[in-house]
């Protein structure tokens, strides 16, 4: 329950009255019930019609009725996840969670139909759709829908296909996550034997203590190798259920499906990742500077995350918060008022408490109703970035209310475009602000860091997820063969500059997106390196930027990235469109080696 207002806290704490008065409130039944009622009541309106014939107004009015009903019945199902992300155990949360999961479900199934009918609409009644001004505003949603048309099967042929998965490709993915969720690993750490959980494992790559972060990083992996007879066999199992299912649905290549998903062209995620791939050595000129400031010869792929002393540095909230919204409004009035409005009316919950989400998120919720934030605020320099990068994703969510339900969400790969932009210019006014030397150089550290996981490290996971199904296709791989392909494109990113712990051979078998969803990766890149791009053209023209970025954040997901991109005349599809991203980066790395003294800390690297 959000604290009473009088409270000094309340200012941190989320007020979610805005949705319902509380989760008691029989308002959160009675408009589930009444969501299902009107899906019901669509549903005996259209379902068996011919949907396709419907003169353009009516069917305006049948599109415009579902999107109704889909708002009206996201709203309870969100309270109760809003909810249960506030305190997950809490009884009462978790079950009106569930209530709303199965309502918004039943919902789902009954309005299925209809999805469907969209899916198969023919370009003969696009057209005319096209031709009736107030459908313009569809076209995108209508046509990205349509494109999967060739690959659809029959409702029949879907319908098994889905209770079959339930046996196959879902049970495999449960698999891995019940199998890996249950490994339990030993670490003596200081005098004490302990029992840790694979993610324990992984966040010990952040500890100061570099003995410490290799012992658990080899100790981790070499769990996994153990494993390794159970984790190829899962993964060889799913590689081939995806070729069978694109040879069912007439998938051509296994990133097919991805790129329609991403409405991008396979030519341009080529041109992007053969880019990233040549500025590899970007990424090892700054591995090299690391190994520098903590004071080690080279590094080992486990003293990538290990912290600087600059790191520590305190942030109040209040402070971070101070300065996210003169940086905001110094960027732009509108972001400043709009960061504000969330502070005010209390739409963010910084607090630490019991039983809370770990981590922190930006629910954009639905066009009628405004985002929330969530995060855990310690009050260290990542905490204040991760601040911006969520109060981002709301003023995007925020500015695109302008959009119906159906063209609200942005696309995938320009879903991140406010919140790292909003972690740019947070940083840049930490670093404006901070006198401490080594403050400033771990705050450039965390931001190429976070840029190198984000670039490179996934186009070494695409080019490593192409190879295995590129051999995949002639025979089923061992765990060693899968190892191989692994280190081979892992190498080429490290090059002379990291050394990897043999173990890492299995670095590839904890990775849940190879198992959850197929070459996923590549839209981290595709997102990092637009948003970089977005920047550099943002420190080139100012404030003539300005107007075309809030039109881009307005426009939500009513039209496909490309799309959104060429209005600000950006062509993903040009060889140099990805150069300018890169530039970003090197000046980053620049001002970090303008930092020094490095005379003195890198003379024997030659730097
Ligand atoms: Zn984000």
């Amino acid at each position: 329950m959000p604290a009473p207002e009088s409270t000094p806290d309340a200012e941190n704490v989320w007020n979610l009255a805005d949705l319902y008065a509380s989760p008691q409130d029989p308002t959160v039944s009675s408009e589930m019930e009444k969501s299902l009622r009107a899906a019901r009541d669509f549903q005996s309106d259209y379902q068996g019609k011919e949907i396709v014939s419907l003169d353009p107004p009516d069917f305006l009015r049948a599109l415009k009725r579902y999107e109704a009903i889909l708002e009206e019945g996201l709203k309870p199902f969100l309270y109760g996840s809003l909810l249960f992300s506030e305190d997950t155990q809490n009884a009462e949360y978790k079950s009106l969670l569930q209530k709303g999961k199965e309502a918004w479900n039943q919902l789902e199934n009954a309005l299925l139909f209809f999805r469907l009918a969209l899916t198969c609409l023919p370009e003969s009644r696009l057209k005319d759709f096209e031709d009736y001004p107030p459908l313009r505003d569809y076209r995108h949603a209508l046509e990205f829908h349509r494109r999967f048309q060739p690959f659809t099967l029959k409702e029949k042929e879907e319908e098994i296909v889905n209770r079959k998965n339930l046996t196959g490709r879902s049970a495999f993915t449960n698999l891995f996550d019940e199998f890996t969720g249950s490994f339990v690993f030993q670490l003596k750490i200081g005098e004490e034997e302990k029992e840790l959980t694979g993610s324990e494992m992984l966040a010990l790559l952040h500890s100061p203590d570099r003995e410490l972060r290799e012992r658990a990083f080899r100790t981790f992996l070499q769990h996994h190798g153990q494993n390794s007879l159970v984790l190829a066999a899962l993964f060889n199992a799913l590689i081939l259920d995806h070729r069978v299912e694109d040879e069912i649905r007439g998938y051509k290549e296994p990133m097919q499906r991805t790129h329609l998903e991403n409405e991008i062209s396979p030519e341009a995620v080529e041109l992007m990742m053969g880019a990233t791939e040549t500025y590899y050595p970007l990424a090892q000129e700054y591995f090299q500077i690391k190994a520098c400031l903590l004071g080690l010869p080279k590094l080992k792929n486990c003293d990538i995350y290990a912290p600087l002393p600059g790191g520590h540095r305190v942030l109040p909230l209040a402070e971070a918060k101070d300065l996210l919204l003169r940086s905001f409004g110094r960027f732009h009035p509108l972001f400043g008022r709009i960061a504000a409005e969330f502070f005010e009316k209390q739409w963010v919950d910084a607090k630490i408490r019991k039983g809370k989400y770990g981590g922190a998120f930006c629910s954009g919720l639905t066009p009628s109703l405004h985002p929330y934030l969530l995060l855990n605020y310690t009050g260290n320099l990542r905490d204040a970035l991760t601040l911006a990068h969520e109060m981002g994703h709301g003023i995007h969510f925020y500015l695109a209310r302008k959009q119906t339900l159906l063209n609200f969400d942005p696309p995938l790969t320009l879903a991140e475009t406010a919140s790292v932009f909003g972690e740019m210019i947070m940083a840049q006014a930490l670093l404006r602000d901070e006198g401490d030397l080594e403050v400033r150089q771990a705050l450039l550290c965390a931001e190429i860091e976070d840029i190198i996981a984000t670039v490179f490290r996934q186009n070494v996971l695409t080019r490593f997820e192409q190879a295995v199904y590129d051999l995949r296709r002639d025979h089923l791989l061992s765990g060693e063969e899968i190892g191989n392909l692994w280190w081979r494109e892992n190498e080429k990113l490290f090059g002379k500059a990291v050394e990897m712990v043999p173990e890492y051979r299995w670095g590839w078998s904890y990775i849940s997106h190879f198992i959850h969803s197929r070459f996923y990766c590549y839209s981290y890149i595709f997102g990092e390196l637009v948003v970089l791009t977005l920047y550099e053209k943002y420190l080139e023209e100012g404030e003539t930027f300005i107007p075309g970025f809030v039109r881009l954040l307005e426009s939500g997901g009513s039209a496909s990235p490309d799309v959104l991109l060429a209005r600000l005349g950006l062509d993903v599809n040009r060889a140099d469109f990805w150069e300018r991203g890169f530039k970003v980066i090197r000046n980053l790395i620049d001002e970090l080696k303008s930092l020094g003294p490095w005379e003195k800390i890198c003379v024997r690297q030659n730097l």
